[in-house]
Parts: C-alpha cells; sequence; structure tokens
C-alpha cells in the first residue's frame, strides 16, 4: 500500500492529469507529471512538472527512480514508456492494458474474444481488405483509424467500396477498422474501479449524448431500464476481469433501436462521462485513480445526487469569456474549467455539473445555463 506523501507519477499533462493532481494533492500524496507542454493544466497544479516529451529517457529515468507508482492520463503515450517504468515500479493500469485500449483493432477483437459484443467490423490493415470488408458487412459503415483517434476524429462515413477506398486514403492508408454503422437509440457508459486484488466498484450507468462526435451532456441516472443497466455493468466488470485491469476503467456502449448493448470502445482512464462524480458521487473517479494506483481498495461510488453534466467546449468562447457569473448565481451547479488559455473550436476547457432531485431537473437546469452562457 502506498501512503500520503509518496510521489506519484502521471503521463500527460490534460485536464484529467490535472484532476488526478487536485485528488491526489488532497489526499497528501505529492504529484509529478511528465508532459512537454509548458501551459500544461496539471503541470500547473503538480508538486513538480517535468517538461520533456514521453520518450525522453532522463525524464522517465527520474520518475522511476521518484515516484512510488505511475499512471497515464491518455492512452496515447508510448508503449516503451511504460514498459520501462513498469520495470521497477507499479504501473497501473498496466502496459498490458493501454496496450489493448490504444489499438481499435486490438481492442475490437480483444472484446470479441471474450464473448462480449461489438458493432460487426473488419480490420483493414491494406486496401486491398476493403473490398471483402465492404461485401461482408451491411453498410453504412464507418471507417476508424485504429490509433490516434479520438472525439469522433480519424472517422469517414462510408456508402460503398469507393468510398472505403478514398476514406483510406484520406485518413492516410493506416491501419483502419471498417465498422457497422448501428441505429443507436441511446449511448450509455459504465465507470468502474478495480483494485489489485480485483475487487470492483462500479458507477451507475451515465446516458451520453455527443455532438459532431465530441461529448456534450452526461446524464446519471440513465433513462433506460434496470436490466439493461445490469447488462451494461456485467459486460464492463467482465471486461476488466478479462485483462486483470487494475486502475479506473470507462466503457462506452451502443444501444441500438432494436435493443441490443453493443461495447463501442474503453479507455483505461477517468473518462469524461464520469466527470459528474467529482460533485454527486462518494468518490470521484480520480480518488479512484489514486487509490488504485496506491493499492488501496476503491471507495464507494454511490450516487448522492441526480446529476446532469455539460462538457464546455472553446465554441463557448466565441462571443468572448462566458458569463460564469451567471452560472454561479445557481446553487446546484457547479464549475470546473482547466486552465486553459487558448479557447479553440471543439477543445475542452471546462465543464459543469448540475444536481437536482431527478434527472429531468438536472436537464433542465442544464439547459437553463447553456442558455444563459449563450447570453439569453
Ligand atoms: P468513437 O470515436 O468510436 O467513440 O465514435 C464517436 C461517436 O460516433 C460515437 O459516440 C457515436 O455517436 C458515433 N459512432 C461511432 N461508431 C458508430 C457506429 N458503429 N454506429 C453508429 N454511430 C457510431
Amino acid at each position: 500500500m502506498i501512503v500520503p506523501d509518496a510521489i506519484l507519477g502521471v503521463l500527460g499533462g490534460g485536464q484529467l492529469g490535472r484532476m488526478f493532481c487536485v485528488a491526489a494533492r488532497t489526499m497528501g500524496y505529492r504529484v509529478w507529471v511528465l508532459d512537454p507542454d509548458p501551459d500544461s493544466p496539471a503541470g500547473a497544479l503538480a508538486n513538480r512538472h517535468l517538461q520533456a516529451d514521453f520518450g525522453d529517457t532522463s525524464a522517465l529515468h527520474e520518475m522511476r527512480e521518484h515516484c512510488a507508482a505511475v499512471t497515464t492520463e491518455f492512452e496515447n503515450v508510448p508503449a516503451e514508456a511504460l514498459e520501462f517504468l513498469e520495470s521497477r515500479v507499479p504501473v497501473r493500469p498496466s502496459s498490458h492494458a493501454v496496450a489493448i485500449a490504444r489499438d481499435r483493432i486490438l481492442e475490437k477483437s480483444f472484446i470479441r474474444e471474450q464473448g462480449l459484443p461489438t458493432a460487426a467490423f473488419f480490420p483493414i490493415q491494406t486496401a486491398a481488405d476493403l473490398e471483402a470488408a465492404c461485401d461482408a458487412l451491411k453498410l453504412p459503415a464507418l471507417l476508424k483509424t485504429a490509433q490516434l483517434g479520438y472525439d469522433g476524429k480519424g472517422q469517414v462515413a462510408v456508402n460503398g467500396l469507393d468510398d472505403a477506398r478514398h476514406g483510406f486514403n484520406d485518413l492516410g492508408q493506416t491501419p483502419c477498422v471498417l465498422e457497422e454503422r448501428v441505429d443507436l437509440a441511446v449511448e450509455v457508459s459504465v465507470i468502474l474501479a478495480r483494485g489489485v486484488a480485483g475487487e470492483t466498484a462500479v458507477y451507475p450507468v451515465g446516458e451520453n449524448v455527443h455532438v459532431g462526435g465530441i461529448l456534450d451532456t452526461t446524464r446519471v441516472p440513465a433513462a433506460i431500464t434496470d436490466d439493461v443497466a445490469a447488462q451494461a455493468s456485467d459486460m464492463a466488470v467482465r471486461l476488466a476481469a478479462s485483462m486483470d485491469y487494475c486502475g479506473v476503467l470507462a466503457v462506452e456502449f451502443f444501444l441500438t433501436t432494436g435493443g441490443e448493448l453493443l461495447i463501442n470502445e474503453m479507455a483505461p482512464r477517468p473518462h469524461n462521462s464520469g466527470h459528474y462524480t467529482l460533485d454527486a458521487a462518494l468518490t470521484s473517479q480520480f480518488e479512484q485513480q489514486v487509490r488504485t494506483l496506491c493499492g488501496l481498495t476503491p471507495g464507494s461510488t454511490r450516487l448522492l445526487s441526480p446529476v446532469v453534466m455539460v462538457n464546455l467546449l472553446g465554441d463557448a468562447w466565441s462571443n468572448g469569456t462566458p458569463a460564469w457569473d451567471r452560472l454561479l448565481a445557481h446553487p446546484q451547479a457547479k464549475l470546473h474549467l482547466y486552465g486553459k488559455q487558448e479557447a479553440r473550436a471543439g477543445r475542452k476547457m471546462g465543464h459543469y455539473n448540475c444536481l437536482a432531485e431527478d434527472a429531468q431537473l438536472a436537464m433542465d437546469l442544464a439547459k437553463l445555463i447553456r442558455a444563459q452562457l449563450n447570453g439569453a
């Protein structure tokens, strides 16, 4: 067990790393952040910001020397960096789990091997794989890059073989998956924390709405049946167990109009759709990251209040700084800003959580605040 005031390392200095820093430092740990960006949101709150690339050997040596354990805030860190650290200190989640989650081909194949459902897909390594995949799948489909895709980036719609060929070229002929487009009734996610001994704490299912491929809102509890919620939780727990996972895991699902529950993807870290836990759960997903990293038992995932989380993208700054005073005038709204200086369109700048007596009232408040921030 790693106890305060040990030094914890985190690879990546974005908002997820920042919220990890807050949780860890609140509990009395010290945090070192590795990130090349001098304005890193997490670096600003860390005890030490190692301003270097993720492959920088001297920075990695220092981390391995001084940190009691290391975690990551995103999956696109080089596998070698995690493996190097793992040779001396606990790295949670493991380089093995991160490697699976980083690559859509490995990820979807792994999920399918566990007997868990996904949308029908085919790995596309070269253009020669496209024809057989288009023949076998029910089109329309989506061509998604196997690596480095996020927030709907690295995806093209495919209605026929020509589209697929053009899309594959546009995506740089990098390995992809071609995946059937399913009719979505709703998208949901399950976040869980799994300790070193396999003890698992699961949060209530969140219902997610995406706009332009980017998460817009998460509502908890989700407006789904208890049966579907239990299925989603079970699948997430099975997936985590099958990787002997240690850490916070987010699993995203599609519920189709036909009532089928399919796993879309997983993230080996706290997730945007779990930001509601900062204000509406007994233990936040970032405290869970600290707990599981340190070999402590996961905290309670009990929901304290129905909640709606709303993302604040850079677009909200298009007419200047949003009217925070209007948001902060609401006693049941909680503002979280990530300390990013430049508000680019689509960039995640912060979020707010609206807590209310039921999820519909929370959604009403979320919409009212959005309108007020937009100058209504
Ligand atoms: P992803 O990056 O794979 O999570 O995709 C981003 C968003 O695109 C998802 O949250 C869905 O809204 C949509 N999407 C992705 N894959 C599919 C699919 N196979 N069928 C329908 N919608 C999809």
